[in-house]
């Protein structure tokens, strides 16, 4: 039995990603000079186009407030690439003077395709036709080496990134129209900088309209993957594209669900809150906001009274999937019926999955909190660099949730025996 690497592999993901929010926020505040994510007018919102503005969901729909850089609310701002329909990923190696790409360049590729499109093709149920594209099949050498972009943890977009960016798209122009595509991946060779063990430099620039421009477009969502995220479970060839997905999550507009205490706020639950070890799904409250849940398979529970509702499983396509008890204008509860399928392949505990959305609190600060039905159990799965605490937090028919001060129960009734669930929501 593969024992549990120590947490201080994890850790230094923790530190380097809230750099990844600083980097966000000073490569925002410096070039829209606003401190928020500047609005994109062209390129098609996300999956919102998909998204019911019904009077039915309507009080779910909830926002946060202008200060909030990434919010968790629906629908999300304009700006980012969208993520319904056929995607197209421009995916670049680079290399570096001072690091030279080891082996071909398309190893490289090779570390996270076509992992990463199945991954979106799965999570979505198909709806995300994600197309990495490699116009160029070998290492794109940048003109300075690795040391003179001042590429650090938390490095923000002003001088380096956007140096580097703007160097990137002048080797990349012959070959490359860049208005072809709606992200860009740049796969960095994994001997320039830090090992990923010690320092996560991979970041994204998400709906930054003030990007460099190339062909006479933003490079406004691009994502970088530095180093190789190996959870040393000897399980790298199978887990180690997860940091893309993740990254990409950005591009689309989700926020980080880890704080700088970890993943105790959302555990194992969504690839925004860990993206180390076995696979995991996204929330259902993310596939909502992506445009990935039809109007019908969304249900708002606004109303005072008793309602029913039968969920199916989050990872099978068609049926009933969340649940949303709004509280106010920003925050609310979400239902969802999580198991072991599809993506998810750690859950231990199969159950109705409860949580916290809170659209004015920014990425990487709790936007998302996990209610845990079995709290200080230890939880149940030993699957390493999965937070184990909340890896129990389901819960099982003849659990109540329960909220005595807004009067809100929410109760897990019988199974169908077909995998389905009953939830009975009370509000007063
Ligand atoms: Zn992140």
């Amino acid at each position: 039995m593969q024992p549990q690497p120590p947490s201080r592999r994890i850790r230094p993901r923790r530190l380097a990603a809230i750099g990844t929010v600083t980097a966000l926020t000073l490569a925002l505040s410096t070039s829209a000079g606003t401190g928020r994510l500047a609005p994109g007018t062209s390129t098609a919102g996300p999956g919102p186009a998909a998204l019911s503005r019904s009077s039915a969901h309507g009080p779910c729909m909830i926002s946060g407030g202008s200060e909030i850089q990434m919010s968790e609310g629906v629908p999300t701002s304009a700006g980012y690439a969208r993520s319904t329909g056929t995607v197209r990923a421009l995916t670049l190696m680079i290399d570096f003077s001072d690091a030279p790409g080891e082996g071909k360049a398309l190893d490289r590729y090779a570390e996270f395709f076509p992992q990463t499109a199945k991954w979106f093709r799965t999570s979505s149920y198909g709806r995300l036709d994600y197309r990495p594209e490699t116009p160029i099949r070998s290492w794109l050498r940048m003109p300075k080496s690795f040391a003179e972009y001042g590429i650090e943890r938390g490095a923000p977009f002003e001088p380096g990134y956007r140096k580097m960016v703007q160097d990137m798209v002048a080797a990349a122009d012959a070959k490359v129209d860049f208005r072809e595509y709606d992200l860009v991946n740049v796969l960095v060779t994994p001997n320039a900088g830090p090992s990923a063990l010690d320092t996560v430099l991979s970041v994204t620039f998400a709906g930054n309209k003030e990007a460099p421009v190339a062909d006479g477009v933003p490079v406004a969502n691009a994502s970088f993957v530095y180093s190789r995220q190996d959870d040393g479970s000897g399980s790298y060839g199978e887990t180690g594209y997860r940091v893309l997905p993740h990254e990409n999550g950005h591009v689309f507009g989700l926020p980080d669900l880890y704080t700088q205490e970890g993943g105790g706020a959302a555990g194992h639950w969504d690839i925004m809150s860990e993206d180390w070890g076995a696979n995991n799904d996204l929330l259902g409250w993310h596939k909502w906001k992506l445009g990935w849940l039809d109007p019908s398979q969304v249900h708002c529970a606004s109303a005072p009274g008793a309602t029913e509702y039968t969920l199916t499983p989050l990872a099978r396509k068609g049926g009933d999937k969340l649940v949303v008890v709004p509280l106010d204008g920003r925050t609310g509860y979400a239902v969802e019926l999580r198991t072991r399928e599809g993506n998810d392949e750690t859950v231990c505990r199969p159950g109705v999955l409860i949580y916290r959305v809170d659209a004015d609190v920014d990425t990487g600060m709790g936007p998302v909190r996990v209610y845990d039905s079995q709290r200080d159990s230890g939880g149940c799965t030993r699957s390493a660099n999965v937070h184990a605490e909340l890896s129990d937090a389901a819960f099982r028919p003849g659990e109540t949730f329960k909220d005595p001060r807004r009067g809100i129960t929410i109760a897990v009734s019988a199974t169908d025996g077909n995998g389905e669930q009953q939830v009975r929501i009370t509000r007063r």
